[in-house]
């Protein structure tokens, strides 16, 4: 069995619907681009959610993969191993800080990020006991356990999931004043995206994480940026909070730190805050293990040299700028982004965002609607300027032929 139509069909049979794929199946990858089951190929322009940042088949991560896979792949945290004290200091000097806890997916990173500030806000601020709140954003995408579908405010990823976690208040994305209105004595936490990724990729005012941090000080706050899909190379720089010179207490990483090898988590903080977890009260059997050290070390390594962030600013500039000039055109309503990662609102009267999906499959491009008729673009940082505004042409004759 190896024709599209089959390997769909059996897909869709054998597993739950909880994901509505491109119908395209994906064989191999390198670089920027990918080749199908029938051997025909496309622009990645979605990078795993931006978890392949630097390219599929990076020979930098695969051949740490690979050198790690034949040596040591699993020892649980009940031991040490060779290659975790390197991930861990390497990590914590990229974002600045004492120290990490790794986990896997990022969902489990946010609900880590959760329980260190709830624990810190009991421990250290002297909240009372079970009253402790964070304050989270409308529209916000933090992953899809039950305490993070609980405020969510997208009925899809929440509805029907509950009881619900309580302890959280939700305010307008891009309203410091809200976070202001909304934090109390008993506000442990703002949690934030630096850029609402699955909201359409919505950047924020000028000035907003500024005055969130400046809240935070202010309130004996814990600031937690949740970077899994802003971080680590992306909007031009290391950490997206980067671009107001914002430094949050606590970051929440994931997607791009594995490489698009493995899934690799973690979130970094000061000794003030990440010690207040002890022995016993949180883990993951997976978490830190050594090939998702080795790979996130290869990882460290690339964006310590400052080449793909400097890439993503570069090659960003000319996508907005290519982007900017085809709004009242071509169906095209509004562009947003930063770096390499731009969410392009098309007219809705013209299609939604699934059929401009499938027409730009249709010219060898991938690229996936994030809500309604907003489709991102968010290719490898690898991309060659060249493909890149191939892309953006795809994008423009594809809506209108629509
Ligand atoms: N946080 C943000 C900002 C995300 O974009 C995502 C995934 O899209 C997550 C958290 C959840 O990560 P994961 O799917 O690895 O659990």
């Amino acid at each position: 069995m190896t024709s599209t139509a089959e390997l769909i069909e059996l897909s869709e049979r054998r597993s739950a619907h909880n994901y509505h794929p491109l119908p395209v199946v994906i064989r191999e990858a390198q670089g920027a681009w990918v080749v199908d089951v029938e051997g025909r190929r496309y622009l990645d322009c979605l990078s795993g959610y931006s978890s392949l940042n630097f390219g599929h088949g990076n020979a930098k991560i695969i051949e740490a993969a690979r050198e790690q896979l034949d040596r040591l792949t699993l020892t649980s945290r009940a031991f040490f191993h060779d290659r975790f004290a390197a991930f861990a200091a390497g990590l914590a000097d990229l974002t600045g800080k004492d120290m990490v806890l790794p986990m896997n997916t990022g969902a489990e990173a946010v609900e880590t990020a959760i329980k260190v500030a709830r624990k810190w806000g009991y421990q250290v601020k002297g909240v009372a006991r079970d009253q402790a709140n964070i304050v989270v954003m409308e529209d916000n995408f933090h992953g899809r356990t039950t305490t993070i579908v609980s405020f969510s405010t997208d009925p899809d990823a929440r509805d029907d999931y509950g009881p619900y976690t309580p302890g959280f208040r939700i305010v307008k994305y891009g309203s410091a004043e809200a976070v202001r209105e909304a934090v109390d004595a008993d506000t442990v936490a703002v949690m934030v995206e630096p850029i609402q990724g699955e909201a359409g990729v919505l950047v924020p005012p000028d000035g907003y994480l500024r005055q969130i941090r400046e809240i935070c000080t202010e309130n004996n706050v814990l600031m937690i940026a949740d970077e899994i899909q802003s971080g680590l190379g992306r909007t031009g720089e290391t950490f997206a909070c980067e671009h107001e010179g914002v430094v949050p207490d606590v970051y929440v990483l994931g997607k791009a730190l594995g490489g698009g090898v493995v899934p690799v988590s973690a979130i970094a903080a000061d000794q003030d805050v990440l010690g207040v977890i002890r022995p016993g009260q949180h883990g993951s059997t997976f978490g830190g293990n050594p090939l998702a050290c080795a790979v996130a070390c290869a990882v460290i390594e690339i964006l310590r040299t400052g080449e793909y962030q400097a890439r993503a600013r570069e090659l960003g500039g000319v996508l907005h700028e290519r982007l900017r000039g085809l709004v009242g055109r071509s169906g095209v309503v509004a562009v947003r982004g930063r770096g390499l990662w731009a969410g392009i609102d098309i007219d809705p009267s013209i299609a939604t965002g699934r059929e401009v999906s499938e027409a730009l499959m249709a010219r060898g491009v991938l690229a996936k609607d994030t809500h309604g008729s907003t489709i991102r673009l968010a290719p490898p940082i690898v991309v060659s300027e060249e493909d890149l505004l191939w892309a953006v042409d795809q994008l423009a004759e594809a809506v209108g032929e629509l």
